[in-house]
């Protein structure tokens, strides 16, 4: 329960219709989702709600308020914003938003309509930065047992999960969709979670944080795939030795059959490796996907050579054979019988090998949240819903959440993205319907919310809301536009 509330006398009972559970709570109680509280009888919502202020702007920048300490309190003639976070709900949504506030924006009068959207079609996209095999593609992905998700697409030296999604939520058992909510829940709110794929790893992953699988932190994300690295390191390494072969789980390199050998004149070493040649110097598959060199099941290197040619491979043959991250490396000299013997490496090839290393971005765990917000919350904004998903794709109205600027997807729609680490703290939240809770404000020039059909008889002026309970103020964190400024096209 919910350390603000007391007992109170008596013992009213306050139905709760923020969402379609419709707790009945008691004096002194809190909700099934302890957002709401019967407060001495009166339903209220108990988290602070949240108001962002550019302190002190300058040319944009934000500055120390006055070169002194914030004192957390509202700063006079700095922009506000108002975010959806603690603004509660409005079920069902036929009911304007809970906030709807006028501002003025560098002469130009601004509505934003706030509200905490309740998302049943939600999910994370997780984009874990590392080479490493985490499971097969589609493999399911479990939080205690139950499926919460899936390994999807990979992308550019980073692995990707999909996780929830309203299957996940409300189409299996009641315990998948309670573990599920509870999975996005943290994942959202920056907490660290612990998955296993289905024939593949354990994860710890955290937004922001660096992931940890099978119990190991990653430190680096590759440098680029094989072919890429040979790409980039072609003309350090030439003169120095006679074949770089670059072990890759997707596109392993050779340096003299690749282009940047031929380029660079090198003979051909005759050193041919196992897996499916795409292009000259890029080979597919040459092992399998595993936590060994480049994301393979490899350990030892020498296992991905098929044959050595006697026709260009010659006796004192320097080979050096090298991950995408720098992290496995070794150094081979071919002997009289051609057979790769392991040499000490020389400096200048220990210094490319670092420089690999020190090319890689340190390995992060990104969690964008995605949501789609063109159901019945429009509702909430307009009589005439469509005119607002219209209005977002005119480029008329601004989506974002938490004051975080979000990727609106095209097509039919309100679906965005947002970055998790963007929002403030504490933005999501959850009703055990299951769906997540989360923050959504959608801000337009007063003449366009006219326009749509907008609830203009419940606009408040910024200055009152800004003297509400509860109230929480927080400075802009300026990780993108001004939420409240017009969009770029009004403004010009
Ligand atoms: S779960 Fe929360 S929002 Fe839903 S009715 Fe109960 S207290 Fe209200």
């Amino acid at each position: 329960m919910n350390e603000i509330l007391k007992p109170a006398a008596g013992d009213d009972i306050v139905t709760c219709d923020a969402c379609p559970v419709l707790c009945r709570i008691r004096t002194g109680r809190t909700g099934a989702c302890d957002r709401y509280g019967n407060v001495a009888g009166k339903l209220t919502r108990l988290d602070p709600f949240v108001i962002t202020q550019k302190i002190a702007a300058k040319d944009g920048a934000v500055v120390p308020f006055a070169g002194k300490d914030w004192d957390g309190k509202i700063v006079p003639d700095a922009p506000l914003f108002v975010t959806g976070v603690g603004a509660g709900t409005t079920y069902p949504d036929y009911k304007p938003a809970p906030f709807i506030v006028s501002s003025n924006h560098q002469g130009v009068d601004m509505v934003t309509v706030v509200t905490e959207g309740i998302f049943s079609y939600c999910g994370v996209k997780v984009k874990i930065d590392t080479d490493r095999y985490v499971g097969p593609e589609t493999a399911a992905v479990r939080v205690g047992g139950e499926q919460v998700g899936h390994v999807t697409t990979a992308e550019y030296g980073s692995q990707m999960l999909s996780v929830g999604g309203v299957r996940h939520l409300t189409g299996g058992s009641k315990k998948e969709g309670v573990v599920t909510c509870e999975t996005l829940l943290k994942l959202c709110s920056g907490e660290a979670v612990e998955m296993r794929v289905d024939e593949g790893a354990t994860l710890t992953v955290q937004a922001g944080k660096a992931p940890v699988i099978n119990g190991t932190q990653e430190e680096r994300m590759r440098v680029g795939c094989g072919s890429a690295t040979i790409g980039i390191f072609a003309k350090q390494w030439f003169g120095h030795v006679d074949e770089v072969i670059v072990v890759d789980d997707h596109i392993t390199g050779v340096l003299t059959e690749h282009q940047a050998g031929r380029f660079l004149d090198m003979p051909l070493a005759g050193i041919r490796v196992r897996g499916r040649k795409s292009t000259p110097g890029r080979y597919f598959q040459v092992a399998e996907p595993g936590t060994g060199w480049g994301g393979t099941n490899v350990q030892d290197p020498l296992e991905i050579i098929e044959k050595i040619d006697i026709k260009h491979a010659k006796p004192g043959l320097r080979l050096l054979m090298v991950s995408t991250t720098g992290e496995h490396s070794a150094y081979f000299v071919l002997d009289a019988q051609l057979k790769p013997q392991k040499a000490a490496m020389p400096a200048h090839l220990n210094m490319t090998v670092e420089r690999i290393g020190e090319n890689c971005e340190p390995a992060l765990t990104t969690v964008l949240f995605m949501a789609g917000a063109g159901g019945s919350l429009r509702a909430g904004v307009t009589e005439n819903p469509v005119r607002l998903t219209r209005s977002v794709k005119d480029a008329l109205t601004r989506v974002t959440s938490g004051g975080a600027p979000v990727y609106v997807w095209p097509g039919g729609g309100i679906t965005f993205m947002v970055d998790v680490t963007t929002m403030p703290a504490k933005s999501f939240g959850h009703v055990p319907t299951p769906a997540i809770v989360a923050p959504i404000e959608f801000t337009m020039r007063r003449e366009d919310y006219a326009a749509l059909g907008g609830h203009l008889d419940s606009i408040r002026r910024i200055e009152d809301v800004a003297k509400a309970d509860r109230l929480q103020v927080q400075q802009w964190h300026d990780h993108g536009p001004w939420p409240g400024a017009p969009l770029p096209k009004d403004a010009a």
